[in-house]
């Protein structure tokens, strides 16, 4: 499932790569994914892409005039391709790009290197592709009331790597949650971003077993849990955009210290790593060192 790192990565080489672009072509070969009528695809033709950035789990993509969200769920991934190149099977939604004049200011310094990077004056697509079809499209054109679901007042904290999310912002969100700390860590509304396996991995850097209650959680814990929180996930940023470019519907995690490494020795301690599948997700943990 794309989480935070996973999308922050597609948000910063799709902005250097299609921001100030018009759209040529919407197609929607698996209109399944598309919340929004085919005249609203259409409509985005002739538009041109004003920002691309990421939000929680979500991808918002801003035309002049109208927007679209995508949520990509479990197995919802991008592709960056040339016109003409086989679209894979289970694409939803294809989005032609003209040319245009340079890569705007905005773009993220690392994106603007990236040798994948398609030229200025070539034609480039987006494909969106679901494998299970759960992840969806919205879209939200300019002057229609379209609530998005999990993006509506209040459902959405801040995100998990957002600079305003200060220690004591941090404690003050943080009493409203008593639960287990990976459920809290998963929780949206709490901080976004995070899903099952960045959960694992923050709870690691904390040193904080997941089914821990954060309820009985001494002060020193709550801020040793925000403290791993920020850099778990820019350090994974860092790893990310070494290793998914120009692949990237490509899901990389075998990088992290324990999420899906039951079995395996714990790179801290060397203690074998405990895993356990409640509701069919993977929770993995180090007994060794974490408490
Ligand atoms: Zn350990």
């Amino acid at each position: 499932m794309p989480e935070l790192p996973d999308l922050a990565i597609v948000a910063e080489a799709f902005n250097a790569a299609l921001v100030d672009r018009e759209v040529r072509s919407a197609e929607a070969p698996g209109p399944l994914a598309v919340r929004g009528t085919p005249a609203e695809l259409q409509a985005l033709v002739g538009q041109r892409l004003t920002d691309l950035r990421r939000r929680g789990k979500f991808l918002i993509l801003q035309f002049d005039r109208d927007q679209v969200v995508v949520n990509p769920m479990l197995t919802g991934r991008f592709q960056l391709a040339k016109p003409g190149e086989k679209v894979p099977s289970k694409t939803a939604v294809v989005l032609g790009f003209g040319p245009r004049a340079k890569v705007p200011r905005g773009a993220s310094a690392w994106a603007r290197k990236g040798s994948w990077l398609p030229p200025d004056d070539a034609d480039v697509e987006i494909r969106y592709r679901d494998p299970t079809q759960m992840g969806k499209l919205y879209l939200v054109p300019h002057g229609v009331e379209r609530v998005v679901p999990g993006m509506a007042e209040g459902d959405l904290g801040p995100d998990a790597d957002d600079p305003a999310l200060t220690l004591d912002v941090w404690r003050q969100r943080i009493r409203r949650h008593p639960g287990e700390l990976k459920n809290l860590l998963k929780n949206q509304g709490f901080i976004a971003g995070v899903g099952n396996a960045y959960s694992d991995e923050i709870l690691h850097a904390a040193r904080l077993l997941p089914f821990r209650k954060r309820a009985d959680l001494a002060p020193e814990e709550v801020d040793a849990l925000f403290a791993a929180t920020r850099p778990t996930l820019t350090a994974a940023i860092e790893v990310l955009r070494k290793r998914v470019p120009p692949t990237f519907e490509k899901q990389v995690r075998d990088f992290l210290a324990v999420h899906d490494k039951g079995g395996t020795a714990c790179p801290r301690c060397g203690t074998k790593i405990s895993e356990v599948k409640p509701g069919g997700f993977v929770t993995s943990f180090c007994r060794g060192c974490q408490r």
